[in-house]
């Protein structure tokens, strides 16, 4: 169970349905696990664009009377977001809206741009006035500014500007347009739906509105989607494809596809990897919910060991807003997992869980399952010790609070409590996966920055 790793967000466009925002609702529903801080969609229905988000869960921002009344038309883009306390100001969500010389103009945003605070100070410069903190809004900007008289070359003028992690749904009147950034760090779909068609972060947005997965959006892809024609694509940059790897190891949910590949298949192939570098005699395989269920199936079925659902997550706590002392944070675990003492006393468990970032989670579960009385607890990680911050769109601690980046293996086993402590190995894990390992992203484990 990550600790303080978040994705930021998800993004989900429909052209050409009746029902454009209902599906975009439901959309964001399915990827709701990328950000649950605020929701917005906009809608268009040919005249005007129509604007509704706020802080809150998707449930909690929409409801019938808004996606029927006020976001009509059969266009709709949307997105959900995650952001760091303190910093979740209703300006910071998103659509990002505009009206500008062309008319107007609504942006979502996956991702993260590396060089914003220099194009930010260089826009300010010659005049620009922003109204959030957000990054998504240089793209206004630069949009607003070329000299282009077409939308289309705009967004291509622009997307050279900037640097970064991007997975964009943009709408105007009349058309949407989803791009990709040339190394396609974060995902993004194509489906049909009906007469018209979808892009989403993942495709479990998909399988919810039935609609039909045709194809990634290529990483440096424009796809541009306008009334009774196909969507054409141009190819805006060569691909030099960099995918998220922690997108199987974490943040996807199992049931969708990512980059082409099931999430499933992968996280239960890591199980199986981890359980050929790193057996250990044992009497249970438990997984740490939800994260760990399946690699912690591949570990059990390749190792023989039985799987046991030895703790149970608690999955209807909300926020809580408790006292940051050392007791409370300690019931705030217990209130989320708790395990089934009857199974565990006297037992010899190997636990399984995606990652360590700061290894204060890991020590609360260990504790937790030794006070039910497991004799050995023995932990393993499907995946490589996280040693670096991501800059690429996903909200990770700094290299100071990363317990990996600060103390060795055998310190990490000390400080956790545990009996045994081993990770996947890096090859280990693009074993796990499809393709070559160079089109990927492993920057949170090795280091090596591709931007
Ligand atoms: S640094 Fe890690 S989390 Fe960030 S894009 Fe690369 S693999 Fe993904």
């Amino acid at each position: 169970m990550l600790e303080n790793v978040n994705e930021k967000c998800a993004v989900v466009g429909i052209f050409n349905h009746k029902d454009a925002s209902k599906l975009a609702y439901f959309g964001l529903h399915a990827l709701q696990h990328r950000g649950q801080e605020a929701a917005g969609i906009s809608s268009g229905d040919g005249k005007k664009l129509h604007t509704i988000k706020d802080r809150g869960l998707v449930s909690q921002v929409f409801n019938n009377d808004i996606l029927e009344n006020t976001l009509v038309g059969d266009m709709a883009i949307g997105h959900t977001r995650y952001s760091t306390a303190g910093d979740d100001s209703i300006l910071d969500a998103q659509p990002v809206h505009a009206n500008y010389d062309l008319g107007q103009l609504s942006i979502v945003h996956n991702g993260n741009l590396i060089n914003a605070n220099e194009v930010r100070n260089e826009l300010i410069q010659k005049g620009a006035i922003f109204q959030s903190s957000m990054d998504t809004e240089n793209l206004i900007h630069l949009i607003a500014k070329s000299n282009q008289r077409k939308l289309k070359d705009r967004i291509i003028d622009a997307v050279h500007k900037i640097k970064g992690a991007y997975s964009l749904v943009f709408l105007s009147r009349s058309k949407m347009f989803a791009m990709r950034d040339p190394n396609g760090f974060r995902p993004l779909s194509l489906g049909r739906v009906g007469e018209g068609y979808v892009v989403a972060s993942e495709t479990c947005a998909f399988d919810l509105i039935g609609a039909e997965y045709m194809r990634e959006v290529e990483p440096g892809e424009m796809l541009i989607f306008e009334k009774d024609k196909a969507p054409q694509s141009i190819k805006v940059f060569e691909a030099e494809p960099k995918h998220c790897i922690f997108e199987y190891v974490y943040f996807a949910r199992p049931d969708s596809n990512v980059f082409g590949q099931n999430v499933y298949k992968n996280r239960k192939q890591m199980g199986i990897e981890l359980a050929k570098e790193h057996p250990v005699e044992a009497d249970m395989i438990v997984p740490v919910p939800d994260g760990g269920i399946p690699s912690a199936i591949g570990y059990s079925q390749e190792s023989g060991i039985p799987f046991e659902m030895g703790i149970m997550r608690n999955h209807y706590i909300g926020r809580t807003f408790i006292e940051p002392t050392q007791e409370m944070r300690d019931l705030k675990v217990k209130m989320k997992l708790s395990p089934i003492t009857s199974l565990i006393k006297g037992k010899k468990i190997i636990v399984i869980d995606d990652s360590i970032v700061r290894g204060t989670t890991s020590r609360r579960i260990i504790r937790m399952l030794k006070e039910a009385g497991a004799e050995e607890v023995h932990m393993r990680i499907s995946s490589p010790p996280t040693t670096d911050p991501c800059f690429y769109g996903v909200d990770t601690p700094d290299k100071d609070k990363l317990i990996a980046a600060n103390m060795s293996n055998q310190e990490i086993c000390e400080y956790i409590e545990a009996d045994s402590l081993a990770y996947l190995s890096t090859d280990a894990l693009m074993r796990s996966v499809d393709g070559e390992a160079s089109s990927y992203c492993t920057a949170c484990f090795t280091g090596d920055y591709i931007l």
